[in-house]
């Protein structure tokens, strides 16, 4: 029987959520979903310490809005409950003390003074920052180092200590990943890692494998930054005696900054005024803000699209993917090795396509939502279907639809009469004043029966349409943009057209 596909995103809640873990919860969600598998979130707040208040409750909120709702989760239960590795605490000294044991790991008493001494006393300029390693392990105060019953002495009168893992000498391990092939490590370069803390908390190395083993995690993916750690966790596996339970793992390639090279920063956004963070995280203690693409004006579907094409395609020139699509095409061994140069211009794109492609009931909720914090009250749906309908071609971010269609709700805040003064005359005076009273007549009020009037009238004042388009555009809109003024006219109603018509003559009158 073949086993069921589960995967973990296993996020520490130390803040807000980079576009690297989002991209991490997708690819691994995308792959849970198209193999009937199971995609679990894990929280691993083992490092108190780096606890940040709120960031959980911000990671549950961003999966719901890009639509990845967990099988299992602390939020969502599950058979493996619980989902939060503080809660699991108890869980994994046993096989601390069992690596102990068999002679894997060692108990190590050093005080933090000890660590600075040796981190002084070997400090060479060819190694800057000595490491608690093969080294030297045999030149500090642990297990190894100290007798049987001294060791015996210290644990028994509560003597602080920790478990740290005894790497061996010069041995290789290596594992295939899904997307680098054959990786190998030398084991001499790694340091002897904590692996249960003097609190009694295991570290991520131990809890990591733990909690792999015992949800049944088939594949596991996570960012690059990671792959260092990879030789120590292979070792556990197979010191635990799991080894043929161990999951698959892929290695996700960074996401570069646009500019030079190097992982993309929450300082890079802000240095070039872009989000990197899914949605706005307000740091509880500092009470710096950070923005987010959700607030910045990007729809999940969007956000999700761009997010799937950093590092990954389908081998065709296919850019517009749904989240079924992603389901079906999806393939982690297509995920590029190399990091993805990310660009805020492309990620306009996507949100530009997607919101061309919404149906307007789909979007106005969000956009009501701008229009409420522009001050501009919308009571008449049908017109904001309306409105959004003729202007979200020009939108490529949801406040646009603001500046774009603010005119439909109330007059336009400027007038940009310099446009039309210039070439204003008693001709066009004329002929305006003379569409004023044919639109208050005309017994249809449709856009093209509109635009026939207006064509007609330009012809029998010997005026060419085009010189009366701009003038009546800026009358109705206020400067140069917005779709065609015909539909305009048609939507905003006679009374409106009329009263904005009017309006601008006597300004261009005076
Ligand atoms: N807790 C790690 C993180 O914060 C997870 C790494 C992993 O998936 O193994 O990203």
């Amino acid at each position: 029987m073949t086993k069921k596909i589960r995967v973990r995103f296993a996020p520490s809640p130390t803040g807000g959520l980079h576009l690297g873990g989002v991209r991490t919860v997708l690819f691994n969600y995308l792959f849970a979903k198209q193999n009937g598998g199971d995609f679990i979130v894990r929280i691993e707040d083992t490092d108190q310490t780096r606890f940040v208040e709120g960031a959980e409750a911000y990671i549950f909120d961003t999966l719901k809005w890009c639509g990845m709702v967990p099988d299992e989760s602390p939020l969502h239960g599950g058979p493996f409950a619980p989902y939060r590795q503080s809660e699991r605490k108890a869980n994994y000294r046993q096989y601390a003390e069992q690596l102990v044991i068999d002679g894997y790991a060692y108990y190590a008493f050093d005080t933090p003074a000890d660590l600075e001494a040796m981190r002084t006393a070997y400090k060479t300029p060819e190694n800057p920052s000595p490491q608690y390693n093969h080294a030297l392990r045999d030149k500090m105060r642990n297990s190894l180092t100290l007798t049987a019953d001294e060791t015996a002495n210290l644990l028994a009168s509560d003597t602080p200590y920790v478990i740290r893992i005894k790497m061996p000498l010069n041995e290789t391990v290596s594992f295939n990943d899904m997307i680098r092939g054959e990786v190998n490590f030398n084991t001499s370069q790694v340091d002897d890692k904590v692996l249960l803390k003097a609190d009694g908390m295991p570290t991520y190395h131990l809890a990591v494998v733990v909690d792999d083993y015992q949800m049944k995690i088939t594949h596991a993916f996570r960012g690059e930054e990671w792959l260092p750690s990879a030789p120590v966790h292979l070792l556990l596996w197979d010191y635990l005696g799991w080894k043929n339970e161990m999951p698959e793992w892929a290695h996700l390639p960074l996401i570069l900054k646009p500019d030079g090279n190097g992982k993309l920063s929450k300082r890079d956004g802000d240095r070039l005024g872009f989000p990197v963070f899914a949605s706005d995280w307000t740091d509880p203690k500092t009470h710096e803000t950070t923005t987010g693409f959700k607030e910045h004006g990007f729809l999940p579907e969007a956000f999700v699209n761009l997010l799937a094409m950093l590092g990954w395609n389908d081998g065709t020139d296919q850019e517009i993917f749904s989240m079924d699509e992603l389901i079906a095409q999806f393939s982690m061994e297509r995920v590029h090795k190399g990091g993805a140069k990310f660009d805020y211009e492309k990620a306009k794109w996507y949100n530009h396509e997607w919101i061309k492609r919404k149906h307007p009931k789909e979007l106005e909720l969000s956009i009501q939502k701008y229009f409420a914090e522009a001050g501009i009250t919308v009571t008449d749906d049908a017109l904001l279907a309306k409105a959004i309908e003729l202007v979200k071609d020009r939108c490529t971010l949801l406040p646009d639809f603001v500046t774009q269609a603010a005119f439909f709700f109330q007059l336009p805040e400027q007038i940009d009469i310099a446009a039309v003064q210039p070439k204003w005359d008693d001709k066009k005076n004329m002929f305006f004043n003379e569409l004023i009273r044919a639109y208050e007549l005309s017994a249809v009020w449709e856009s093209s029966d509109l635009e026939t009037e207006f064509k007609e009238m330009a012809a029998a004042h010997q005026l060419k349409p085009g010189e009366l388009m701009l003038p009546f555009r800026i009358m109705l809109v206020g400067g140069k943009f917005g779709p065609g003024v015909f539909e305009i006219a048609a939507t905003i109603g006679r009374n409106e057209t009329v009263a904005r018509i009017k309006k601008v003559v006597v300004l261009l009158h005076l």
